[in-house]
């Protein structure tokens, strides 16, 4: 089975050429491939923040042999490449569908849960002595428009007062003063306890303390054929194989569709691409009127990510291409140093350092699975945080954790204990190989929607 975008984005021995991986400074993680034929408890494909809280919790808080396979180095997925939000998401489902579908409960506890899975981070961090190099004390939602500006006010009292979040709206004048200033700035929503860090440190702090609690994590090791015998798996790599009981199936965006069937054609990977400034100075900054670190998207649905990073870069995100190809990428950094350049004048003259790309995973119906392969009930998987995911994986991978030692829900293969709305598998897409059209028709919608601010 043929992955889905451009061979150029699956080189597991290739390092993104990102800005995290230039500032992640050294590690102390052992580093082992998986050699000879070893077993344990639990095994987890994908090192990512999924896999490694999984792991780390296993390990910490349950005392269970875990042992954990990456393809690439430690973060060598989404998780050591993304734009470092540590912010809410995880679905694409609006809220008012979401209340409409679930109920205004089950609706408050995913969004409780939302807020929850930031402070878990920053607990994470703060236990586990991670240096991420937290930044800002929210997120904001700028409005494009005076229209946008009018739902955000909307949103923001369902948000407060059925959902019980914690959310400020500030006019245009006011955001201009603790935000910043753009013709396309109409005011903005906060979000707390939202903030930034640096993502790559963060899976490779999650990766020391898992292995500090026991855990055995072994970058460089591609499970390649995975076999089921009587009641247990056989996960096979180039340099050993790994036996076990249960087996924990992360990948979100970098799904390894191919090795089990109860996963095919059901994950949607999107890329989102990145591009990075030269440093200011404080006075340059002071200047050109920038005065959050907090992380920002604007209201499109085609929307841009961007943020002050620590050394006072700009880091700017967007969706890429439908290929994966490396040529469409160049043209994908170049339209965004343009949009930079329209939003904010002010950056016009920046020079760049750093852009990178990666997958993101969405689902048909938009929301995060959090469940076990109805086929065996021996397998459980979390994916699909729709370009979401510092918080989202964290949480997940601990409520993988929870369930996989407490077995909450029985035999069952949702988890029941979990709000509804990440509970069980996405359909699969019809004529799955054709995803990437249906992609291209999706965004094309998205488009038009912000053409006609529809
Ligand atoms: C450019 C970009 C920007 C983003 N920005 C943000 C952001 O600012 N905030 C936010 O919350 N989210 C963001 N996201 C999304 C977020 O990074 C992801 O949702 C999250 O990292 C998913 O974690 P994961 O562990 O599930 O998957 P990943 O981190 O993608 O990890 C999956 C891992 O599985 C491994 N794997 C695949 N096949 C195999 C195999 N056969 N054997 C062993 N291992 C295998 C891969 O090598 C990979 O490392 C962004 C993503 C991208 C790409």
């Amino acid at each position: 089975m043929k992955p889905l975008f451009h061979s150029s984005l699956y080189e597991f021995d290739k390092p993104q050429p990102s800005y995290w991986e230039a500032t992640a400074g050294a590690n102390n993680l052992k580093n082992e491939p998986l050699v000879e034929s070893q077993s344990c408890d639990v095994a987890i494909i994908g090192g990512g923040y999924t896999g490694l809280s999984a792991a780390l919790h296993l390990a910490r808080d349950y005392d269970i042999d875990v042992c954990l396979l990456e393809a690439g180095h430690i973060g060598w997925g989404a998780s050591g490449r993304n734009g470092g939000f540590c912010t809410m998401g995880m679905t694409k489902v609006s809220l008012e569908a979401q209340l409409r579908k679930f109920g205004v409960e089950q609706t408050r506890q995913f969004h409780q849960s939302q807020a929850d899975a930031v402070n878990l981070v920053r607990r994470i961090g703060e236990d586990e002595g991670i240096d991420f190099l937290a930044q800002g004390d929210c997120e904001f939602v700028v409005a494009d428009s005076d229209a946008h500006f009018a739902k955000m006010q909307k949103s923001a009292d369902m948000k407060r007062t059925l959902l019980g979040l914690d959310v400020t709206i500030h006019g245009q004048d006011e955001f201009r003063e603790i935000g910043y200033d753009s013709p396309h700035q109409h005011g903005a929503m906060a979000l707390r306890p939202s903030f930034a860090l640096h993502p790559l440190r963060y899976a490779q702090g999650l990766a020391a303390a898992a292995e500090r609690r026991g855990a055995r994590i072994h970058p460089r090791s591609e499970v390649i054929r995975w076999h089921k015998d009587g009641d247990s798996h056989r996960l096979e790599t180039a340099g050993g194989s790994l036996t076990a009981k249960q087996v924990i199936l992360t990948g979100n965006g970098f799904m390894p569709e191919h090795l089990h069937r109860g996963v095919q054609g059901r994950p949607l990977p999107l890329q989102s691409a990145i591009v990075v400034t030269r440093p200011m100075s404080d006075d340059e900054l002071r200047q050109k009127g920038w005065h959050t670190e907090s992380p920002i998207i604007n209201s499109k649905h085609m929307f841009f990510y961007y943020r002050l990073l620590s050394d006072r870069r700009f880091l700017l995100g967007a969706r890429a291409d439908h290929s994966g190809a490396p040529a469409g990428a160049e043209k994908t950094y170049a339209g965004m140093k343009r949009s930079i350049a329209c939003m904010w004048p002010q950056f016009a003259d920046l020079e760049y350092t750093h852009q990178w790309r990666g997958l993101v995973c969405f689902a048909m119906n938009l929301r995060p699975s959090i469940g076990r392969m109805p086929e065996d009930r021996s397998i459980y998987f979390a994916y699909g945080y729709h370009g979401n995911g510092v918080n989202s994986a964290t949480w997940s991978g601990r409520e993988l954790a929870k369930w996989l030692a407490g077995k909450e829900s029985g035999n069952s293969i949702l988890p029941g204990h979990l709000p509804a709305i990440v509970r069980g598998r996405p359909p699969r897409f019809p004529l799955a190989g054709l995803r990437r059209q249906y992609l291209r028709v999706g965004l094309s919608v998205y488009r038009l929607r912000d053409y006609f601010d529809w």
